[in-house]
């Protein structure tokens, strides 16, 4: 497998494990029927292989690089902001999906034109940032910038609290040695390697292996980055591939679509995009141009957008 299937699968991964568990979201786990693959529904009524906010934003990232050719945080957020109010990068023309540090943030920023207006709270620390990141991974590894650089600094335009930037740090440093293609329990080593590097207590568990011996529902799809975090960590170490992982993320309910493209970046890096489902693949709405806008940010070259992604 080469480098550009990696880079591909985390991209396409992210939005599949969102569009997969966008039906289950919010939902209790063993209240509703295991999800197989796409299916309608949920809280927000998507049609099968629908994303929600995590691909959306995900998307004004990638069209912001795509488009300024760097990473311009000031770009970035205004596109965010449009998704927020005008629905732009959405799959249903709306927004219809929205964390409470992100909205609080993009209010924020509409107010005072701060461009980094994640707020440095310490009550919650939300997943909003971690769900985001595949594009700026690409970009980085492209550009020969540091990504744990920026995805601390693309964590803080919404998620400033140290527990999200440091799980967008070690999540980015994770990404990038996923992508150098070693195994998986070397991977896993080397993360644990790293906790003593770790200031928050508990994100320093995570990444030491906690989630290698809990089960649900010790381990639990919240919001909470940290847990976000771990869901997707235990998944990823207790399956042997994209679907069963993507699967075992999704139907632990709650925050399920989040979990699904948090699980769906380091996965789909991992296994690379042959290795998503064909019928995962064929099903994602916008299938063809995300692929072709992740093509052309590893190429770093511009192209055509579909109408409306501008
Ligand atoms: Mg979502």
């Amino acid at each position: 497998m080469n480098n550009r299937d990696r880079l591909k699968g985390m991209m396409v991964g992210l939005a599949v494990g969102d569009a997969l568990g966008a039906p289950v979201e919010f939902m209790e786990p063993g209240s509703f029927e295991p999800v197989s693959g796409y299916r309608s529904g949920g809280p927000h009524g998507l049609l099968p292989g629908y994303w929600t906010d995590d691909t959306s934003m995900a998307l004004c990232s990638a069209v912001s690089l795509h488009e300024c050719g760097e990473f311009n945080p000031a770009d970035q957020i205004d596109r965010f902001l449009r998704w927020f109010r005008k629905g732009y990068l959405s799959s249903t023309g709306r927004c219809f999906d929205i964390g409470r540090r992100t909205l609080e943030a993009l209010v924020r920023y509409e107010r005072t034109g701060e461009v980094y207006a994640g707020e440095e709270s310490y009550d919650s620390a939300g997943n909003g940032a971690l769900m985001r990141l595949a594009p700026v991974i690409i970009y980085a590894l492209q550009h020969a910038q540091d990504p744990q650089t920026l995805a601390r600094e693309h964590g803080r335009l919404t998620h400033a609290d140290p527990r999200c930037i440091e799980s967008n740090a070690v999540f980015a440093r994770l990404l990038s040695v996923v992508l150098e293609g070693v195994d998986k329990s070397r991977l896993l080593e080397r993360l644990a390697s790293w906790s003593s590097e770790i200031s928050d207590v508990e994100v320093a568990q995570v990444v030491a292996g906690s989630y290698r011996d809990k089960v649900p529902p010790a381990i639990r799809a919240s919001g909470y980055v940290v847990a976000s975090l771990e869901a997707a960590l235990w998944a990823f170490y207790r399956s042997d591939n994209f679907a069963e992982g993507a699967l075992m993320a999704v139907n632990l309910g709650h925050d399920s679509d989040t979990i699904g493209a948090i699980f769906g970046q380091l996965a789909g890096a991992f296994y690379g995009i042959e290795a998503i489902p064909t019928e995962w693949r064929d099903g994602l709405y916008q299938y063809d141009a995300i692929v072709e806008l992740t093509d052309a940010i590893i190429d770093g070259v511009t192209i055509d957008l579909p109408p409306g992604w501008k």
